[in-house]
This record gives structure tokens, sequence and C-alpha cells, in this order.
């Protein structure tokens, strides 16, 4: 079966896990292929956050979702990560405990 065409057909049913909209005009792009196990990274066109998308093809052609992973960590998030980390003296808890910055 053709999963790409078959998540496009679906994609309505799904709402995206950060901005709670519709996914049916979402961006879809196969990841990896292995067997009966597709992953997809689907992309919001409401809010352009992307996640992954586990999906397994039954035997009789029907495709199941196994999971929605969180967003995959960008580049940008990395970044802020290693800046906050940086400037820090003390233990990771500590860092952790402090509310996030963003700018
Ligand atoms: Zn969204």
């Amino acid at each position: 079966m053709d999963i790409m065409a078959f998540l496009r057909q679906r994609a309505g049913d799904f709402r995206c896990p950060v901005c709670r909209r519709s996914l049916a005009d979402c961006e879809l792009e196969e990841l990896a292929h292995r067997g009966a196990h597709y992953t997809v990274q689907v992309t919001c066109t409401h809010c352009s956050m992307a996640f992954l998308v586990a999906l397994e093809v039954q035997g009789g052609g029907e495709a199941q979702v196994e999971r929605v992973e969180a967003p995959p960590i960008t580049p940008d998030e990395i970044l802020e990560v290693h800046r906050a980390l940086s400037g820090h003296e003390g233990t990771l808890t500590a860092l952790l405990e402090r509310p996030a910055k963003r700018d």
C-alpha cells in the first residue's frame, strides 16, 4: 500500500499535538521504512511544528499508528541548552528547576 497516500487521506482525523489544530493540510515526509514499519515526519502547517509518527502496516493492508513522538530537538534548542550550561555553576538539577527563558 501507499503509506503516504494513506496518511494524506487520514491526516484530517488527527490534530497537531502542539497547537491542537487539524493536520488535514500538513506536510508529510517519509523518513524511514523497514518492513511493515514506517517513520514519517509530519509538519503542521499552522504552527510549523514537526514531529514523528511511527506506523505499522497490518496484514490486511491496514496501517495503524503505533505512536506519535515528541517533536525532534532543533539545532536552535541545542544551542540554547549549550548557552545555558556554559554560564552555569552548580548542579544540573538546579539548572532544570530554573524557569526556561525564551527570547
Ligand atoms: Zn500545529
